[in-house]
């Protein structure tokens, strides 16, 4: 058996993985890795959703795999406690109000929370500040495309590193 590249035969902790992957909600694709690069990560540390990461682990190179996500592993269910209605005068006028319209707004701390427009009345805008996909189920169609170890710098830095760019 040839091993002389060192290539990880499966998925497992610290391998760096290149996903193929689609995502749809309600039966519509809302993301793709379809005429790009699939994805990068390192496995085992959480730079995927959880319930997706579990499911690739023994995965071999060229396995496809779908694997459904219910929202407790996925970005969570929605939370009621997550909206507000903000006075309409408190926009700027260059900001179209309209649904479904993501704005980014800064909180007392300085934090930018993004934030989705449920619905704009007369005096108020009522505001969404859940993901977009809390409380979805995401079904994922996920191909390994490349696996390989990776390297001390790599697991180091906690991010994989394109091998012509380093930093
Ligand atoms: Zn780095």
């Amino acid at each position: 058996m040839n091993k002389e590249n060192n290539q990880p035969e499966v998925v497992k902790e610290d391998t760096i993985v290149s996903l193929d992957y689609t995502l749809k909600v309600d039966g519509e694709v809302v993301d793709t890795s379809e005429g790009n690069e699939p994805i990068q990560f390192i496995q085992g540390r959480g730079q995927i959703i959880p319930g997706l990461e579990s499911e690739l682990n023994g995965m071999a190179v060229g396995d496809s795999k779908e694997v459904v996500v219910p929202p407790s592993r996925g970005y969570g269910d929605v939370d009621e406690k997550a909206f507000a209605n903000i006075p309409r005068k408190e926009f700027p006028s260059n900001i179209p109000l309209e649904k479904d319209i993501k704005l980014q707004l800064r909180d007392d701390e300085g934090n930018i929370l993004d934030a989705y427009i449920v619905n704009v009345k007369e005096k108020s805008v009522r505001l969404n500040f859940n993901h977009p996909l809390a409380g979805k189920d995401l079904h994922f169609d996920v191909t390994v495309v490349d696996l390989r170890e990776a390297t001390e710098e790599e697991l180091d830095h906690g991010h994989v590193h394109d091998p012509e760019h380093q930093h």
